[in-house]
């Protein structure tokens, strides 16, 4: 069993008494007593705590982590050893006891079976593999590592160990680092650490217990779960987790979708995407890639032998891959499908309609690029407006449609399109009251649609109905190409309902918090 564990570090003994209640009722299957939160501490408070987590009939890890090892506890052994001694007495499982104090073997401390723990909060230890020996010495019952991500391919030390050693604790901090923490069930990792709140993580990268169930399925997950991922920067409030991860739930398919932070340059993008074709038993099988590194994933698709699909290869970036089970990289563009679709789709009409109709783009940047590259495939008449208007006459050239000199959106006098997309950022949460032109210039009857999909409502849009134009939101372009992933993915057409309601949802929660 993989205990989905759940750390208690707050700052008093009453706040550690209801967090344990509430961790209990959200679903942990254990809980790491952060006794150097507490401080400081009588005896009879550790026993309060730990009679709390008894309470609750979870089992307990008790850990006062010193300042010298990334913890708050600043007193000496002789004064931290008594703290532990106490949560045993109380009914604490397990004791963790950092590497560094231990000269000899640790089987167990006053019946309490033993994690001997090792934790780098500044990078990948050069001697990882040999820390995990030192630690083996003292024969304790588990084993625990842990050190911080810089990038995403430190990651495969940690699950490369527990590929091999199963039932420890091997785990990357930082964003980078998430993966660790989401593969601990399907490799059988003895636990994973996921935090009360979003601000009560006691190392960085902690998911919370919420998104741990109902994001990130765990009690769905098996040795067997296939695995997905968004690959980004920034991916942290990417709605395809959310999405795709409900499509899962819906369908009844046996998936996992994580996000992948990759920072780096193209040579991190390879590296990441070399490393988990060579490992097999991860079982990653498919990916969906954003900014920056659509054009990363076209050229390591080429350069790998791989297949791409040929509208992919003429919009220059890939937003689909998919990995067979001999490790074949395939790369696809859903997002020129999704947009096309949704603007049909709320028309009433097929994509060969659109024929000789006039649309204006606004925005000459990867989205605009798969809209331009649909419409002109469909022969409708493009004009490109963007600030950069290098960028829109090398875009316009390219596929062979018509550009206007429009440095200032805004200060444009006259619009003589059928269709106006907005292809740029202005409208997007937090900055609701941006919109990229004048109210003047959309007429009754025009088809408006923004791909901005946060807010919902955006201002263009609010200004398209007051004037009897057709709204259209962006929302439905986001599903669509993720259906299309999903199909890809899966072999199984994608549930939309499913997936905009989930992100609906998250959406909402969003604008509630900031
Ligand atoms: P991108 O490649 O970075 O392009 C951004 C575009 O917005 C550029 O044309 C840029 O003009 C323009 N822009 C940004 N700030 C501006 C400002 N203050 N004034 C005028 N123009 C401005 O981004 P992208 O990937 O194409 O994404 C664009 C938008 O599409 C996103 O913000 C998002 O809301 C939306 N989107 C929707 C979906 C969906 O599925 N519905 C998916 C992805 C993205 P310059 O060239 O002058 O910089």
């Amino acid at each position: 069993m993989t205990y989905l564990t759940v750390p208690i570090a707050v700052s008093s003994v009453d706040k550690a008494r209801a967090a344990i209640q509430q961790a209990a009722s959200a679903g942990a299957e254990m809980l790491e007593l952060r006794l150097d939160y507490l401080q400081p501490l009588t005896n009879n408070e550790v026993t309060s705590v730990v009679a709390a987590a008894v309470e609750a009939k979870l089992p307990v890890i008790a850990t006062c982590r010193p300042n010298w090892e990334g913890g708050r506890f600043a007193g000496s052994e002789v004064q931290r050893q008594p703290l532990l001694r106490q949560a045993v007495k109380a009914g604490a499982d397990y004791v963790d006891l950092e590497l560094a104090c231990l000269e000899k073997k640790a089987v167990e401390f006053y019946g309490a079976k033993v994690i001997v723990s090792n934790h780098d909060f500044d990078k990948l230890p050069v001697d990882f593999h040999n820390r995990l020996e030192y630690i083996k010495i003292r024969e304790p019952k588990i084993a625990k590592l842990a050190y911080m991500a810089e990038k995403i391919t430190d990651c495969f030390a940690a699950l490369d160990m527990l590929r091999k050693d199963g039932n420890l604790i091997a785990l990357a901090m930082g964003e980078a680092g998430v993966i660790t923490r989401l593969f601990t069930k399907k490799l059988g990792a003895f636990l994973t650490f996921a935090s009360l709140e979003k601000d009560q993580e006691s190392a960085p990268g902690q998911v919370t217990i919420d998104e741990m169930k109902n994001i990130y399925r765990w009690d769905a997950i098996t040795a067997d779960t296939k695995v997905y991922g968004i690959i980004g920067s920034p991916v942290g409030h990417s709605l395809s987790p959310v999405i795709h991860n409900a499509a899962f739930d819906e369908t009844g398919f046996d998936g996992l979708y994580v996000p992948l932070l990759i920072e780096g340059s193209r040579e991190e993008f390879s590296a990441f995407l070399d490393g988990v074709r060579e490992r097999k038993w991860l079982d990653i099988k498919g990916l969906s890639v954003t900014i920056p590194h659509k054009h990363n994933a076209l050229e390591y698709v080429k350069a790998n032998g791989g297949e791409l699909e040929s509208l992919a290869e003429r919009i220059g970036a890939v937003n689909t891959l998919s990995i067979d089970s001999n490790g074949k990289i395939s790369g696809y563009n859903t997002d020129y499908a999704g947009a096309m679709d949704a603007l049909v789709e709320a028309m009433g009409i097929q994509r060969v309609d659109l024929k000789g109709v006039t649309v204006a783009i606004l925005g000459a940047g990867g989205v605009a690029r798969a809209m331009v590259a649909g419409l002109t495939d469909v022969g409708a008449e493009v004009t490109i407006y963007n600030r950069t208007v290098e960028k829109a006459q090398r875009l316009a050239e390219e596929f062979g449609c018509r550009w206007a000199a429009a440095a200032e959106l805004s200060e444009m006098q006259s619009l003589d399109a059928e269709v106006v997309i907005n292809c740029t950022s202005l409208g997007m949460h937090p900055k609701v009251e941006g919109t990229p032109i004048k109210k003047e210039l959309i007429k009754k009857g025009m088809v408006v649609f923004d791909t901005v999909y946060n807010p919902l409502e955006t201002r263009l849009l609010r200004d398209a109905r007051q004037v009897d134009a057709q709204a259209i939101d962006g929302l439905q372009m986001l599903i669509n190409q993720a259906a299309l992933q999903f199909e890809i993915f899966t072999s199984k057409p994608g549930p939309k309902e499913a997936m905009r309601r989930a992100a609906l949802d998250k959406i909402m929660k969003e604008q509630k918090t900031t």
